[in-house]
């Protein structure tokens, strides 16, 4: 038995089935993200990164294939507990930081903690620890307008980290970002994971960033391949 905290096997999804343009996107996905692991996801645009994160993130479902969450075949289950794992276990950060404008950073942070059945105390007092552990105690009362690009990407890993999730799936969260900033953020994010156990699957096109995580996988005709 595999204690993979994530676990996608022989996964498959095509769009427009049945029909003469039927992309075959995912031709048999295998991958296992052990705890504390940090994967870097590489593949070239339209390769169906997106795809993957979706249905890794129990976003969308596959075809074919199941997908394990914390050793739970997740395939067979309905919306509803889809739902409530993909809230309890599983953070995402995209290349934009869509946090929500009229609230401030650590509002952000305290929202989806609050939805999650957390106390107003306690989520207000794990999202001031979080921002202080990404450098950004002293924005907490600001809204994203009055961040900079790195200051919002770095709000939005507390946000995704706020549930104590088990997994972050993130889609080029530096994408966006001067290769300076998007340094500082990638920095920020491993002080994040370091000793918490969450694994993280992280698309990136910066092969710096690359380099540093645990491991490389690249998507390539439908499945994973190590790099
Ligand atoms: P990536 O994130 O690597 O750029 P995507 O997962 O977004 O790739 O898309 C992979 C392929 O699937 C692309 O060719 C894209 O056009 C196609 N595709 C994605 N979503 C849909 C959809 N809802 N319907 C039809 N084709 C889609």
């Amino acid at each position: 038995m595999s204690d993979a905290v994530l676990e996608l096997k022989s996964v498959t999804k095509s769009y427009n089935q049945g029909l003469p343009n039927q992309i075959d996107v995912l031709r048999g996905v295998d991958l296992a993200l052990q705890s504390g692991e940090m994967v870097a996801l590489v593949a070239p645009s339209g390769a169906g990164k997106s795809t993957l994160l979706h249905i890794a993130g129990l976003l969308d479902a596959p075809d074919g294939g199941s997908v394990h969450v914390a050793g739970q075949n997740v395939s067979g289950k309905g919306d509803g507990t889809r739902t409530s794992l993909r809230r309890q276990d599983v953070g995402f950060v995209y290349q934009f930081h869509h946090l929500l404008p009229e609230f401030t950073a650590l509002e952000n942070i305290i929202l989806p903690q609050l939805a999650n059945g957390s106390s107003q105390a306690d989520a207000a007092a794990r999202a001031a620890e979080l921002l202080s552990l990404v450098g950004l105690s002293d924005r907490a009362g600001h809204r994203p307008a009055a961040l900079s690009g790195g200051e919002q990407q770095r709000v939005a890993f507390c946000r995704a980290l706020a549930n104590a999730p088990r997994v972050l799936l993130a889609d080029e969260p530096t994408g966006n970002l001067d290769p300076g900033t998007s340094d500082q953020v990638f920095a920020a994010l491993m002080d994040l994971v370091a000793g918490t156990g969450l694994s993280a699957l992280v698309a990136t096109h910066n092969p710096d960033l690359a380099a540093r995580m645990d491991r490389r996988v690249k998507l390539e005709n439908g499945v994973l391949v190590d790099l």
